[in-house]
């Protein structure tokens, strides 16, 4: 039987039986709903979009799947070349993995391994945000025991190597003044943290962020496993400030095929590249590069590009003000915009309960988390529809 993602099982609710999905609309054998999360805000062009669809099955009809591990491929190596043109500046060396969580790994196993390659194995913390969220996984290299693979375990340092900071820059200043010479990274969820709640703070945080790695001579990652593809409202947050690597997932593929790409400067490439075998990074994923998740993540640049996706964004932010602009209650703690992302956090958890199916009797499937009831809809979300959305958000208020 499935066991269920972060839930209790023996209490949980029976999930909705999707049998069909279209557009933005999901199909139970009794209702259509409008997604208002976009599978865990992937699917941006909707379901079954016959332009993706059908890069599927034009790579299927060649082979589904090869390993990158010394063999390559024209899907890998296409939708590499795009990144690398469609990426600001110079992120153009893309290690491609299955998952967000796995591709967070190798952005921090990069950082890491470049300041042992250059010497300086002292370099072991990293400086994250309060409340992030950069995946589910750990252990997996702990409990392994072979030391080509994982002598990067080692050089790790200890748990309490990781600071946690608040998005205010005096924090972030004193962090850098105090810890700057054990640090090898700052990773951040850029503009908007996701599954902490929705929280947006602003690039002022991130542009000081910046100027303070390039003084002490720190690797900045930004992780836009959600961020990217333009759910900010930017195409992707490196637009505005430059990482030395970047994680792309989620939407990466349009929410086809789980797949991540973890991209890197030139000054981070260069750092593993020479004639000393141990300076390889040692990673790599089974299902790294696959053609399927490769072939539908190229498809879905190329719609994002052709058919003025940032237009598309910007359309629904508007539409989102203007829908949300005089709403306010007691129970509500603040309302929050930017991009394609609405969030009304509340007080009380308890005041969203009931919420899910006080939805789906009105059409629309929501998955409110904690505080935070949201929705991060598909890109191709009518004005009906995604006004459809905020009314039942209000209409729960309003009882
Ligand atoms: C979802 C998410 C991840 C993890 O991605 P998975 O594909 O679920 O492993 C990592 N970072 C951020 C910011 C995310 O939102």
């Amino acid at each position: 039987m499935i066991w269920y993602p972060y839930v209790q099982m023996k209490t949980m609710e029976t999930p909705y039986r999707i049998v069909d999905a279209e557009g933005v609309y999901l199909r139970t054998p009794d209702r259509q709903l409008i997604d208002s999360v976009s599978s865990w805000w992937s699917v941006i062009h909707g379901y079954k979009h016959p332009a993706l669809d059908q890069a599927i099955r034009d790579q299927l009809g060649r082979f589904a799947h090869v390993m990158l591990g010394g063999l390559t491929h024209d899907a890998a190596e296409r939708l590499s070349d795009k990144l690398q043109s469609w990426l600001p500046g110079d992120l153009d060396y893309c290690f491609f993995s299955d998952s967000g969580s796995v591709g967070v790994e190798v952005a921090l196993k990069m950082a890491l391994q470049f300041y042992i390659n250059r010497g300086e194995p002292q370099r072991t913390m990293v400086f994250a945000l309060e409340h992030a969220y950069h995946g589910d996984t750990f252990r997996t290299m702990e409990i392994g025991d072979d030391e080509d693979y994982h002598f990067i375990l080692k050089a790790r340092g200890q748990p309490g190597d990781v600071v946690h900071i608040p998005t205010e820059i005096e924090a972030l200043e004193q962090a850098f003044a105090r810890w700057h010479d054990r640090l090898n990274c700052l990773i951040v969820e850029p503009l908007l943290q996701g599954a902490g709640g929705m929280r947006m703070y602003d690039v002022s945080f991130l542009r000081r962020a910046r100027e303070l790695c390039d003084r002490y001579d720190v690797l900045l990652v930004f992780d836009e496993v959600a961020t990217g593809m333009g759910r900010t409202g930017n195409r992707f947050v490196a637009d505005l400030v430059l990482p030395d690597i970047i994680v792309l997932g989620k939407a990466l593929t349009g929410g086809y095929i789980g797949h991540a790409a973890t991209v890197a400067s030139r000054r981070v490439y260069e750092g593993f590249y020479d004639d000393d075998p141990t300076h390889a990074l040692m990673h790599g994923p089974t299902f790294m590069g696959n053609a399927l998740a490769c072939s539908v993540a190229l498809r879905s640049i190329e719609l994002f590009e052709r058919e003025d996706y940032m237009a598309k964004i910007g359309r629904i932010e508007a539409i989102l003000r203007r829908e949300m602009a005089g709403f306010a209650d007691p129970r509500v703690r603040e309302v929050r915009i930017m991009g394609a992302c609405l969030c009304i956090e509340v007080y009380d958890e308890a005041t969203l309960r009931g919420y899910q199916s006080f939805a789906y009797e009105r059409g629309v499937f929501s998955r409110p988390f904690l505080r935070y009831l949201y929705t991060m809809p598909p890109y191709v979300i009518g004005e009906s529809e995604l006004v459809r959305i905020v009314d039942t958000m209000k209409a729960w208020f309003a009882r």
